[in-house]
């Protein structure tokens, strides 16, 4: 039967969300946004506890239901884990945001395997072990989501961040894969591809190359946590039921370029 779309606010009460790497950074304005519009949200963080748990106490503050889990989630048996203690916990799970991930920039040649390791395997494998297993329990509930944090420059590759992009690229074809795959049973599954959003992992860029990105965006700005977190909340919501196997570009313009 096909869903009626609703206003956000309280739509998605009744549905559980697990958020990886929630303890900060973008991860931490979805948990915040999924529990604003009614959902019970699991706020995975793999070393950030206090982090975490103040996420939970900022989503109990504004009147929502959240608690935080840790794991690791480049760990087959850890990722396995967690969402069998969010089912556990909650009875279901109903949205997954793929979330977590790492940086490890340089240059190729200078580029070590272990660097490669850990990008892929938090970033890509992290997020390929939490969505085979949310799957299961979907497919079963016959209703989910999947959406992974991805990247411009997955689309675009970025000189110096061969790893990084490597692994967000990665996650497109995982989606489009999935997409296919977990139609039948009313799983949609997306990917949001954020440009350069204020947080952490952006706040160890030299000052110059900064200025040089924000110069570069045709919005004239930086993007807030917040800015993703809408619509990795609208891409969880039913008002986005008919919408699969799509990447939302969210980066202020930067990779369509500057104008004339
Ligand atoms: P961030 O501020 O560095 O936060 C990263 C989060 O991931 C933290 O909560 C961290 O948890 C968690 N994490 C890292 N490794 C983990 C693991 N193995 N298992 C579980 N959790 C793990 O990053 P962010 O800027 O918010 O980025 C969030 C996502 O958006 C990432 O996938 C990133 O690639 C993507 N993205 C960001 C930007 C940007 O401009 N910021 C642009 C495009 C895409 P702990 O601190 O608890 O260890």
């Amino acid at each position: 039967m096909m869903e009626q779309p609703t206003q956000a606010g309280a739509s998605l009460a009744g549905r559980v969300a697990l958020v990886t790497g929630a303890s900060r950074g973008i991860g931490r304005a979805v948990a915040l946004g999924l529990a604003a519009a009614g959902a019970e949200v699991a706020v995975n963080y793999r070393s950030g506890k206090d982090q975490a748990e103040a996420v939970v106490a900022a989503i109990a503050a504004a009147g929502g239901k959240g608690y935080a889990l840790q794991a690791d989630v480049a760990s087959e048996e850890q990722a396995a884990g967690l969402i069998s203690e969010v089912a556990a916990r909650s009875g279901r799970l109903d949205i997954l945001v793929n979330n977590a991930g790492i940086t490890r920039d340089s240059l190729l040649l200078r580029a070590k395997t272990e660097d490669w390791n850990a990008v892929l395997g938090t970033n890509l494998t992290g997020a390929f072990f939490c969505a085979r297993a949310a799957a299961k329990i979907m497919m079963k509930q016959r209703w989910g989501r999947i959406i992974s944090l991805s990247s411009i420059v997955g689309l675009t590759g970025n000189a110096g961040q061969a790893t990084y992009a490597a692994s967000k690229a990665g996650l497109i074809g995982l989606t489009r894969s999935l997409a296919k795959e977990l139609a039948s049973r009313q799983i949609t599954v997306n990917a949001v591809a954020p440009g350069f959003i204020e947080t952490d992992m952006t706040a160890v860029l030299p000052e110059s190359a900064r200025t040089n990105l924000a110069e570069a965006i045709p919005l004239g700005r930086t993007g807030a946590p917040e800015e993703v977190a809408a619509a990795v909340v609208f891409l969880a919501s039913p008002t986005a039921a008919y919408i699969t196997g799509q990447v939302l570009v969210v980066d202020g313009g930067l990779s369509i370029g500057g104008g004339f």
